[in-house]
């Protein structure tokens, strides 16, 4: 007998569902930061994280080039065996004066700082207070840090405050959220959380990482924006979305900083990242620092997508977040919509369940300042076409 038998029925059982997930190929169109190729097509890409279009920036890839040339292919072991070059000691420092923060201490991606943080934090004994839709790699924390999960209804100040008074005796007590949440593209109640962390003497964990580059004055985020960065605890912060390359940060005080370099598993236990990408990231958080007129562009084009599709018939949340998603419900008729809109030029991704919840498949849109005007007209007429032709919006 297969032992291994049990995962072509469960995959059969995904696919009937219309859940299956699978790889496909995008490339990209170097010269065109707001278009990807699928084979020989090339395709308005409506789903990436890149929001300020840097992923391609010249000044980016040269400063990766250069430091290949001086620093290497791979670190060879972990920072805290011989793999701590400069460059990263260099960022870190370029972290801490961006965020005006005592200390920061670089992560090699937003999942294992996540984990990584959480599990160093808190323990058997202890509660995490998380929002319902916080993002998997927050959960993936929790469940590994195995401290108590106490899930808060998506953005309900009130139930949280019910959960911190149930758990008021336990050792320790961290609250999480992510900023702007990445399905939806809604914020978390900051305010309230900081109001409510300092009632209950809990410590305040932010995930800026669709937020990081998008908001404050020099892309700090949503907490600075909102003037409470020194209320925030831990401040975590992803290089991969707007910051157009790979990594990941987390801000807070020198002690929390020496504490995680002795407690953070991922950072002690896996090989740290090639310093060639240390290199672009410092060009990225340089760029997303100086060059305003991106943001400025960005939040234009948001507010235009957002209502363009409003005036063609969707509903769409208010808020002014890059990301925008049309909520189809069922799984397969959101795979048809993906497809029709392949099919007219548009790359816009499917995301169904478990990463969104039952009958809330969407189509997750998001805006880069890559595109124009005129490639989020046209594609709001295909996206309306298509959403009449598929019964997702009445005709009229
Ligand atoms: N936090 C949030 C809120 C995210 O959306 C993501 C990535 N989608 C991550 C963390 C993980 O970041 P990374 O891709 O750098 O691992």
């Amino acid at each position: 007998m297969n032992t291994m038998n049990w995962i072509e029925k469960e995959l059969e059982l995904l696919a009937e569902a219309s859940l299956e997930r699978s790889l496909r190929r995008s490339s990209p169109v170097i010269e065109s930061p707001g278009y990807i190729m699928r084979g020989e097509r090339v395709l308005l890409n409506l789903s990436s994280n890149d929001y300020l279009g840097l992923a391609q920036h010249p000044a980016i890839i040269e400063r990766m080039r250069k430091a290949l040339l001086t620093e290497g292919a791979g670190s060879g072991a972990s920072r805290l065996v011989t793999g701590n070059r400069p460059p990263y000691e260099r960022l870190e420092e370029e972290i801490a004066i961006w965020q005006k923060c005592e200390a920061a201490l670089f992560f090699a991606n937003g999942y294992m700082t996540n984990t990584g943080v959480i599990g160093a934090l808190v323990s058997r004994g202890d509660v995490v207070f998380s929002d319902q839709w916080n993002h998997a790699s927050i959960t993936d924390g929790i469940v590994g840090s195995r401290a108590e999960h106490a899930r808060y209804r998506h953005r309900d100040m009130a139930h949280l405050r019910t959960l911190l008074h149930k758990y008021r005796d336990k050792r320790r007590k961290l609250i999480v959220t992510d900023a702007v949440f990445s399905m939806d593209g809604d914020q978390a109640p900051l305010r309230e959380l900081v109001a409510l962390k300092r009632e209950f003497g809990a410590m305040l964990m932010v995930d800026e990482a669709h937020s990081g580059g998008v908001y404050g004055k020099r892309g700090e985020g949503l907490c600075h924006e909102l003037g409470l960065q020194d209320d925030v605890d831990i401040h975590v912060g992803t290089f991969s979305k707007s910051f157009g390359v790979y990594g990941a940060y987390i801000c807070g005080s020198h002690m929390l900083i020496r504490w995680l370099i002795n407690k953070a598993r991922p950072l002690i236990y896996s090989t740290a990242l090639p310093p060639s990408i240390l290199a672009g990231i410092s060009e990225g958080l340089a760029l997303v620092q100086v060059q305003h007129w991106r943001r400025e562009r960005l939040f234009a084009l948001s507010e235009l997508f957002r209502s363009l599709l409003r005036a063609a018939g969707f509903t769409i949340s208010v808020g002014n977040s890059p990301i925008v998603p049309v909520i189809v419900g069922d799984n397969a008729m959101t795979l048809r919509f993906m497809g029709a809109l392949e099919a007219e030029g548009i790359a816009a991704v499917a995301i169904r369940p478990p990463t969104v919840p039952d009958g809330t498949a969407r189509i997750r849109f998001s805006v880069s300042a890559a595109h124009t005007e005129k490639e989020l007209t046209d594609a709001t007429e295909q996206i309306r076409n298509i959403g009449i032709q598929l019964g997702v919006l009445k005709r009229g």
